[in-house]
């Protein structure tokens, strides 16, 4: 027997796992080979959802779709038009915030906590563009030549490939969605193999809020060459991905085979450099939310601090402490304020930077391994001292709850210490020193740098990396330039015959 569910799955029987499908030209379909796929609840440890295994043949029909959706309906409407619709969107997106909410938990553990907030604020993403829709102007451009009226268009660059990763799923995909929208391109995305689930049911909310069919497409799939097989797609335009460093590479080498723009938000080592002049307590609960919010997964996780000598023990000890009283539980309950690692691989890969960091001579403050009573992926939040800032552990992405502490005497060595990495995605400065605060965030070689707080953002502001981060930025009236040409076009005004053999 099969029903329907709350959360657009299907419950097969009397099961509690929900079944979901692809969703290509507004239509649920299953893929084209009939495989699927099961995810796992990194709580529980078991699997409560399955999801249609596509192919690339799947990838081809819903590129088809996005075409096809471009170039007809909603291709024909105007900037008014879709930012009528975008506001729709945003508006249930926030009311669905819990059911999506709930969904991201399952996928990746996340706390509830944090998703509910993220979900509502999410909308307001939808809302931001929509306000840019509707703005999107040319320019009349003077040339030296009398003789000629230039005006420039600007137009949506097409059919957009997205990749997305498992942490933050839905925010992740709307960072390139609400601009993508805003400038009249159509998607086709590809949610991660370890949290497939939400990126189908928030695609139905198009359907809701009245946009035509095949604006926004889904493919899940099991299989990373499904991802490569979408952005070395011949038929999309432009890529947008988030993921690792090492996949960004490989997606920026599948789009530039085919001269298509990527933009690429990629892995960072960010760093948080402490002041002694700073408010200790107020750093300490930057540096913890920094790298043990979301259990240490954010792309910005602050991962390394960089403590002034003076200062070092002290904070250490202050972090140390709310990090080894922290709780860590079911990911649904309100109290909970660590939930586990995302999925198995990430699990093992963290545990095995614990080993080698100790083995490379690191001295554990507090944590330093997994915590089995609780079932589940968990790894206690873990403080490193004494850390050679050429150990594995400094200079990878642990993608965990792991910070690293490397002590500094002067500003000088602080900054380079910081920028002493292959990333540049983010960094803190805490100081009570104006002068400073501004001189340091200006050497930091990163796309982003908070002073005096972390782990910040906002749709209006633009999100990106330097280096080994990424190219390109999201957020910000600047992401849209991602999705959009420039054509110039010129126009004669004396109405003479002119020499056909010089250039005009
Ligand atoms: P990942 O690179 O393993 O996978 C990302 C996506 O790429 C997944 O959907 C995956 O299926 C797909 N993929 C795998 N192989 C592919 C290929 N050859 N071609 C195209 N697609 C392919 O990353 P992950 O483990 O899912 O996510 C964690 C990483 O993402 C971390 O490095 C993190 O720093 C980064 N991240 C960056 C940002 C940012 O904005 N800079 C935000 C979140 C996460």
């Amino acid at each position: 027997m099969t029903g329907q569910r709350d959360d657009g799955g299907t419950t097969a029987g009397d099961q509690e796992i929900t079944a979901h499908r692809l969703l290509i030209g507004g239509k649920p379909v299953d893929a084209l080979s009939g495989r699927t796929f099961t995810t796992v609840n990194p709580y529980t440890g078991r699997v409560w959802a399955t999801a249609a295994d596509g192919g690339p043949e799947d990838v081809d029909a819903a590129v088809a779709a996005a075409r096809a959706a471009f170039d007809g309906k909603w291709g024909a409407l105007t900037g008014f038009q879709r930012a009528a619709l975008m506001r729709r969107l945003g508006d249930l997106v926030a009311d669905d915030a819990e059911r999506l909410a709930r969904l991201e938990v399952n996928d990746s553990g996340k706390l509830y906590r944090e998703m509910v907030g993220q979900m509502k604020a999410m909308g307001g993403w939808y809302h931001y563009y929509a306000g840019l829709a509707d703005k999107i102007e040319g320019r009349s451009i003077p040339t030296p030549n009398p003789d000629y009226l230039v005006y420039t268009t600007r137009e949506p660059v097409g059919v957009v490939a997205a990749i997305t990763p498992w942490n933050s799923p839905l925010l992740l995909l709307t960072w390139k969605l609400a601009p993508a929208l805003a400038a009249g391109c159509t998607m086709v995305v590809k949610p991660s193999e370890h949290s497939p689930i939400s990126t189908v049911v928030f695609a139905s909310l198009l359907a809701d809020a009245g946009f035509p069919a095949g604006v926004l497409n889904v493919v899940t799939s099991e299989r990373g060459e499904v991802g490569a097989a979408l952005a070395g797609h011949s038929g999309v335009d432009a890529v947008a991905f988030t993921g690792s460093t090492s996949t960004g590479r490989a997606v920026a080498a599948a789009a530039a085979g085919n001269l298509h723009r990527a933009t690429l938000e990629l892995g960072g080592k960010s760093a948080q450099i402490v002041f002694p002049d700073a408010d200790l307590r107020a750093a300490a609960n930057g540096v913890l939310s920094g790298v043990f919010a979301a259990t240490g997964q954010t792309c910005m996780a602050g991962s390394r601090l960089i403590v002034h000598e003076d200062v070092h023990d002290e904070l250490v000890r202050l972090v140390s402490e709310r990090a080894s009283a922290m709780r860590l539980g079911d990911p649904h309950d309100p109290a909970t304020e660590m939930g586990p690692v995302a999925n198995k691989p990430q699990y093992d890969k963290i545990l095995g930077y614990l080993r080698s960091a100790v083995d490379e001579g690191a001295d554990v403050a507090c944590g330093g391994g997994a915590d089995g009573e609780l079932g589940g992926y968990f790894v206690r939040p873990t403080v490193l001292t004494g850390v050679d800032p050429d150990a594995t552990v400094s200079r990878e992405e642990v993608f965990g709850p792991v910070l690293s502490v490397h002590a500094f005497s002067d500003e000088a060595e602080a900054v380079r210490l910081a920028n002493d990495t292959p990333f540049g995605l983010a960094g803190g400065v805490w100081t009570r020193d104006v002068h400073r605060a501004h001189r340091v965030a200006g050497r930091v070689r990163a796309g982003n740098v908070w002073i005096n707080d972390y782990r910040v953002v906002a749709p209006s502001v633009p999100f990106g990396g330097f280096a080994d981060s990424g190219i390109g930025r999201e957020n910000g009236v600047a992401a849209m330039d991602e999705y959009l040409e420039n054509r110039a076009v010129w126009v004669q005004l004396s109405g003479r015959t002119r020499d056909p053999f010089v250039m005009g």
